[in-house]
């Protein structure tokens, strides 16, 4: 099977840091602090505004950037793990972020003040370079995520869901309830069950204790939308073009 090639435990590096040019990695270590955030966490939102909060790279942890409508139902448009980072890092426009990030599976992460990243930015061609790719790639999964919960059928979206996540924290093994699953991606929790259950009978995928673990990446891969492949391929030129 495909997916014994991807660990299960969640290794502790941050790949946007690790593909940076080494003069802007060693410029940027001594000013990362390592802290540990906790599932429901909330690092970003509309109230506070960017200006005071930190930027985040994930090592360990996964991160949803959600909509919240004035209802009070919320929809994930997208998701950051150890690829990327989370924060205001190529506007710097002042004005404050339209959603949330909330950490949905706890772990490590990476953090720096963000005046002081754009100091450094404001120094490194090749840094700003690298922040502007990143946040092309991160758009394109916002458009694509907008997309499929637009036209693809739910077993489809949830197929995406559960890649998009293991590129995302570099584990086959996702610790997600079906209930966290159906409220990310604003449907009925019995709606998620029904999609869950035909995805196992047909042996893709299994649930053990909170955890969807991938049995079959490649069937799953072929079971997918275009979605997934849209969103791996961003982050794949992202890494191609880094300084
Ligand atoms: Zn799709």
């Amino acid at each position: 099977v495909a997916a014994s090639a991807v660990p299960t435990v969640r290794p502790a590096v941050n790949r946007f840091l690790a593909s940076l040019s080494q003069a802007d990695a060693r410029r940027l270590e001594p000013l990362l602090a390592s802290v540990e955030v906790r599932a429901g966490e909330v690092l970003h939102s509309p109230d506070a505004g960017y200006e005071h909060a930190y930027v985040y790279f994930p090592t360990s942890c996964l991160i949803s950037l959600l909509y919240s409508t004035r209802e009070g139902a919320s929809v994930e448009v997208a998701v950051v793990g150890t690829d990327g980072l989370v924060g205001d890092v190529a506007a710097h426009t002042g004005a404050a972020p339209t959603h949330h990030a909330v950490v949905q599976i706890g772990g490590q992460a990476l953090r720096i003040g963000p005046a002081v990243l754009r100091a450094q930015a404001a120094a490194s061609e090749s840094l700003r370079r690298a922040l502007w790719c990143y946040t092309y790639a991160l758009m394109t999964q916002i458009v694509q995520i907008s997309v499929c919960n637009t036209v693809h059928p739910l077993h489809q979206r949830l197929c995406r869901w559960i890649l998009v996540c293991r590129d995302r924290l570099g584990i086959r093994e996702i610790p997600a309830t079906q209930e966290m699953i159906a409220r990310l991606l604003a449907v009925r929790r019995e709606s998620v069950s029904h999609a869950a259950v035909s995805l196992q009978t047909e042996g893709l995928v299994r649930y053990v204790r909170g955890h969807v673990q991938i049995v079959d990446a490649a069937r799953m891969e072929a079971a997918v939308c275009e979605c997934h492949g849209v969103i791996r391929d961003a982050y794949a030129h992202l890494v191609e073009a880094m300084p």
